[in-house]
């Protein structure tokens, strides 16, 4: 993608698109914000303009990449030799990825002007591969581009961040999501918006999540909330073990996220507060407003939050949920 088709950072992307027109980009930049954000994304279409014959033609008040031409074209297929992005194969980059990419920046290009190295994920480099980036980001060769990705700003060296023209990215809007979503997919304007809502200012995981699956967690959320209504004790009981047992942690998490998620959209709509998350599903949620008052709704979550706090700990998930769904069935007005 050219920078005109990206959304959202807009400060971010005048100002890299000045500093190649005004000839004073640095060598060393370092791109931060949460991920999902589009840092890659920018840092693609940077590699783009500066190696785009035709990024100054045209109308165009700021530099762009063509998107058309041989170079554009090999950098967006991942297949341009001068343009590289490092990532750490396993939990970490290693000392040896990053000297061979400091070898690799103080050769000629081949056929770019630019050479770009992008290190993705740059907090997880070892103490030992950011010290052998140093004296590459000191002193940058003369073709070169260096672009670190991180989400993490505060685990990067303080040494390698004092070398680096810092560049902060921030979650979008959610309209700005809308909008991208509905120019670039044909999708019901339903899920386009829920998925705005869900991706938390997040354009990658707009991208990335499975709407089938959210919704199915979202179908055992409200089947939960129906059956701590009615005060079905058995049903509790079994819904404690289903989901104690059958998941893995990360995915329990993801399964109390989208119970909050529900939860705080009750309150939403009992206090007027807000924009409601799960619109598709307003009369159900609205239904839900009677038999949970606010209150109850708030002591729920407190527990849900005090549950979440105490996963670190070896937690025996199934009777710890059974004692809070129970504990909420003997407790409810
Ligand atoms: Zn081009």
């Amino acid at each position: 993608m050219a920078f005109r088709d990206l959304v959202g950072n807009e400060r971010v992307k005048c100002a890299l698109q000045g500093a190649v027109r005004g000839g004073h980009l640095g060598h060393s930049l370092l791109f931060s914000g949460p991920e999902g954000v589009g840092k890659r994304q920018f840092a693609l279409a940077l590699a783009k303009t500066i190696n785009c014959p035709n990024a100054f033609e045209g109308d165009r008040a700021l530099p762009d990449s063509c998107d058309v031409c041989p170079s554009c074209q090999k950098i967006e297929r991942g297949e341009h030799v001068d343009v590289l992005v490092v990532r750490p194969e396993t939990t970490f980059l290693r000392i040896e990825q990053i000297r061979s990419l400091c070898e690799h920046a103080y050769r000629k290009p081949f056929e770019a002007r630019w050479r770009v190295f992008i290190i993705d994920e740059a907090e997880t480099m070892t103490e030992q591969a950011a010290n052998a980036l140093l004296k590459t980001l000191e002193e940058p060769p003369a073709g070169s581009v260096l672009i670190l990705l991180t989400s993490q700003l505060a685990r990067l060296l303080p040494t390698i961040r004092s070398r680096c023209q810092i560049y902060h990215f921030t979650p979008l809007k959610t309209a700005e999501i809308e909008g991208f979503l509905r120019k670039r997919f044909v999708r019901p304007e339903e899920e386009i918006r829920l998925l705005a809502r869900l991706s938390e200012g997040r354009i990658g995981k707009a991208l990335s999540m499975d709407l089938s699956v959210y919704r199915e967690m979202r179908r055992e959320a409200l089947e939960l909330l129906a059956v701590l209504s009615a005060g079905d004790r058995v049903r509790l009981i079994r819904a404690a073990e289903y989901l104690g047992r059958r998941v893995d942690r990360e995915e329990f998490e993801r399964r109390l996220d989208v119970l909050e998620q529900v939860l705080a959209d009750v309150l939403r709509l009992q206090l007027e507060a807000g924009d409601v998350v799960n619109a598709d599903i307003v009369a159900h949620l609205r239904s839900l407003a009677v038999w949970w008052p606010p209150s109850r709704v708030v002591r729920f979550m407190e527990k849900l939050a005090a549950l979440r706090r105490d996963l670190w700990r070896q937690l025996n998930r199934q009777l710890a949920l059974e004692t809070l769904f129970l504990a909420e069935c003997d407790a409810q007005p």
